[in-house]
Parts: C-alpha cells; sequence; structure tokens
C-alpha cells in the first residue's frame, strides 16, 4: 500500500488500540489512505514501531505509547476521535501460555477502559475479538450463532477464549445498557507482512523454517483444520463495519472459507519455496506444555458480513503463502 502524506482537512480523526501490532498497523495505514487522522496506543509490547515504519511520521498519525488498560493514557488519546478499532490485547498461543495471568488482565481490564472511554465520549467502537471463543465447537462452518466449547478454566489456553467471551458480554452490554454504538469482529486466522512467526502463528513460522532449509514443526497429528484470510481482506472489513451504522449492535466472523489441513499447509509451504526442508511432527506437550488443547477445525461461515458489508476474502491461499514467502525473503535480503 502506498500512503498518502497530504495533510487533513477536517477529516475523521480514529483511535487504534494496538495500532502497533500486525492487524493494527495494516488498519493504521490503511485508514491514512483513507484521508483519516489516526492516533495509535500502543504499549509494544507485542506490537512493534518498526510495523509503522513506512508511515511514522506522517502529519496525521500520532503515536502514544502506553497500556489500554492505563485509562489515563486511554483518556488522553480521545480528543477529537470519533471511532475507537479496538485491537490491544494480548495475542498468539505462545504469549497466552507464557504470560497467562498477564494477558487476562490486558484482555479483561484493557477492554474495559476502552469501553468506558467510548461512553464516556460518546464514539463507536469496534472490538476486535476471536475465533477462539468457539472453543472445540467442529462445526463444519462456524456462525455467529453457535455455542462456545470450551475445556477446563484450569488450561490456561482457554483463558483467552473467555476473556475475549466476557469482552464481547461486556461490548453487548455497554450498548443495551449505555447505548454505545458498538460492533464486534470474530477474527479467525489472519495472515499477511508484518505478522511475526514469534508468538505461534504457524505460517510465518512455516515459511521461516523452509526457507532457512529446517524442519517444519508440525504440532500434533496435523490433521487439525485452519483457513487463512489475508489481512489486506480482513482490514477494509473493520471500516467498512463501523462505519455502517446498520452493523453495529452485532457480532460478525471474519476470515477465509478455503480450509485445509497443517500437514497440508506444511507440503504447500515446502513445495512454494522449492525447499528441502522436512515435515517433523511434534506433540502437542512438547510443543506448548502439558495438558494443551487444540481446536480440530476452525472454519468460518461469513454470511453475516457478505450480506452486510459484501465481505468476500479476494486473496487466495497460495497467494498467502507467496506473499509470507516473499516477504520473508526481502528481509533475508
Ligand atoms: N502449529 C503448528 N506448528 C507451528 C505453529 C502452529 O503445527 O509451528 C499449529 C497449531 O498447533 C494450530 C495451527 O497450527 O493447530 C494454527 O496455529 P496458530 O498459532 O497460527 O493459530 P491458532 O489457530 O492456533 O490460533
Amino acid at each position: 500500500m502506498n500512503v498518502d502524506t497530504t495533510p487533513g482537512n477536517g477529516t475523521k480523526r480514529s483511535l487504534i488500540t494496538g495500532g502497533a501490532g500486525f492487524i493494527g498497523s495494516h488498519l493504521t495505514e490503511h485508514l491514512l489512505n483513507l484521508g483519516h487522522e489516526v492516533v495509535v496506543l500502543d504499549d509494544l509490547s507485542t506490537g512493534s514501531e518498526d510495523n509503522l515504519a513506512g508511515f511514522r511520521d506522517h502529519p496525521r498519525l500520532r503515536f502514544v505509547c502506553g497500556s489500554v488498560c492505563d485509562f489515563d493514557a486511554v483518556e488522553s488519546c480521545m480528543a477529537g476521535v470519533e471511532a475507537i478499532y479496538h485491537l490491544a490485547a494480548a495475542v498468539g498461543v505462545f504469549t497466552i501460555l507464557s504470560k497467562p495471568l498477564e494477558s487476562l488482565h490486558t484482555n479483561l481490564k484493557g477492554t474495559e477502559m476502552v469501553l468506558e472511554a467510548a461512553r464516556r465520549h460518546e464514539v463507536p467502537i469496534l472490538m476486535a475479538s476471536t475465533s477462539e471463543v468457539y472453543g472445540k465447537n467442529n462445526s463444519e462452518q462456524l456462525s455467529e450463532g453457535e455455542d462456545r466449547i470450551i475445556g477446563s478454566p484450569l488450561v490456561s489456553r482457554w483463558s483467552y477464549a473467555e476473556a475475549k467471551a466476557l469482552d464481547e458480554t461486556l461490548v453487548f452490554l455497554y450498548s443495551q445498557e449505555w447505548g454505545v454504538r458498538s460492533v464486534i469482529v470474530r477474527l479467525f486466522n489472519t495472515v499477511g507482512p508484518r505478522q511475526s512467526g514469534r508468538y505461534g502463528m504457524v505460517i510465518p513460522r512455516f515459511v521461516a523454517q523452509a526457507i532457512a532449509g529446517e524442519p517444519l514443526t508440525v504440532f500434533g497429528d496435523g490433521q487439525q483444520i485452519r483457513s487463512f484470510c489475508h489481512v489486506f481482506d480482513v482490514v477494509p472489513a473493520l471500516v467498512a463495519l463501523l462505519e455502517d451504522e446498520a452493523s453495529h449492535g452485532t457480532v460478525y466472523n471474519l476470515g477465509s472459507s478455503e480450509a485445509l489441513s497443517i500437514t497440508t499447509l506444511a507440503q504447500k509451504i515446502i513445495a512454494a519455496t522449492g525447499s528441502r526442508s522436512e515435515i517433523v511432527k511434534i506433540p502437542y506437550e512438547e510443543a506448548y506444555g502439558p495438558g494443551f488443547e487444540d481446536m480440530l477445525r476452525r472454519v468460518p461461515d461469513c454470511a453475516r458480513a457478505r450480506g452486510q458489508i459484501d465481505f468476500q476474502p479476494r486473496h487466495s491461499l497460495q497467494q498467502i503463502i507467496n506473499s509470507v514467502i516473499a516477504e520473508h525473503r526481502a528481509a533475508r535480503g
């Protein structure tokens, strides 16, 4: 994406919490391209200023380093803000498992603080939730009304799903009781430039392993099913949903329906890189620690978003894989 550098002129100002993260930085860039002013609030825990590198000095961008759990920091961003995109959260399975208490705190308290700011300033808010809330529900295609099937609250992985589900309830109740205009999106696996494999995400990890000629580490038996959506398809949908008042008051799945097993994904990445890497299967216990539970199938039904904003992912899985490979090769020089 190319960033337009003309200064704003009475343009809309949006706050993006987590705006230096993977999805947040693409949303920041997209809103700048649309002519918006953007305030980014990010504590740089998993986000990075490198993600903003191409537009860090943009005249319509203000970066605030701070936590969503700090109400004063959130308040300091609110002047003139007309829309809030709340993306700040502890993300990635590795993060949730290695810092479970801190993650739970960020994901619960952060949303409450940002919602409170939305209420006080009467600003509409989009809250990024996750397909993790469906837990172990293995439906062919998960639609928004499906039941959640969640394991024990003592299994760390589920604390993320629990926190995000409670966040959704908070948003819903703030809308009902305080009239806060809101949209919830449940993001399924999202991929694209700037995504780090450091926090567990499978495609950047497999691509890095394949390019380095190292074994691709498939966790479990590799039969678990996922679908991957390009961040360039997800980001415009976030804006379309928040800007469309008829979308408010409900929850939308956003993701791709092109599903495949993790072993097939590894094979595709080996083929696309021309790598000689092998695939090794690593038991979940070894990868994530004792008692880990995975989801066997997670594929969205996006009929609701399609009907509301004509959401249609345009990037195929092959294009997604190719773009991640191109980025990793460029970074290696
Ligand atoms: N995975 C894997 N090898 C890796 C990283 C992840 O086999 O090096 C698996 C992981 O166990 C899960 C799937 O790939 O079944 C997707 O993982 P990711 O963390 O990207 O997203 P999730 O769907 O778990 O939120």
